[in-house]
């Protein structure tokens, strides 16, 4: 997770609980994260309808205007366990896990470097998907130039 785009991650965590909340599968398999653009992997079902992932990308947006805080708080492993998948973070995470929440909206096990605040990370903006064998991949952008300026 060094030198990821803290932008772009926090990004992914609110499309990640968005993907779940909207399409009812997990969070993402794999993820390329970069500064000008990233993409995520999803398991998914069936194909989203256009409009599924035009409300995904609104949704995002709405959670980066509500300017949710971004922190951290420590489980031990045995809790973090019972509530989290800890499948994708390090094992050298050790017998502390980090949660990373978003506001209320989302809570992840996760090593990386985030954001202060949601509306650090400007308009975030859907720019191309596809899927091919149940595998939902969507790329996506942000447009840092309508963030609001940190705190
Ligand atoms: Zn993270």
């Amino acid at each position: 997770m060094k030198s990821i785009d803290p932008h772009m991650h926090t990004a992914e965590h609110i499309l990640n609980q968005t993907m779940v909340r909207t399409l009812g599968c997990g969070r993402c398999f794999s993820a390329h994260i970069e500064k000008k653009k990233s993409k995520c992997d999803y398991r998914v079902a069936q194909p989203p309808a256009p409009e599924q992932i035009k409300a995904i990308e609104t949704q995002v947006n709405k959670i980066i205007q509500a300017d949710l805080e971004v922190r951290a708080d420590t489980l031990t492993r045995a809790d973090a366990l019972q509530q989290f998948d800890l499948q994708r973070l390090p094992e050298e995470a050790g017998d502390t896990i980090r949660i990373v929440r978003v506001g209320d909206y989302d809570a992840c096990p996760c090593v990386g470097i985030h954001v202060a605040r949601t509306g650090q990370l400007g308009a975030f903006r859907i720019t191309t998907w596809d899927v091919n064998d149940d595998i939902l991949r969507i790329r996506f952008k942000l447009d840092r130039s309508a963030a609001a300026s940190p705190s």
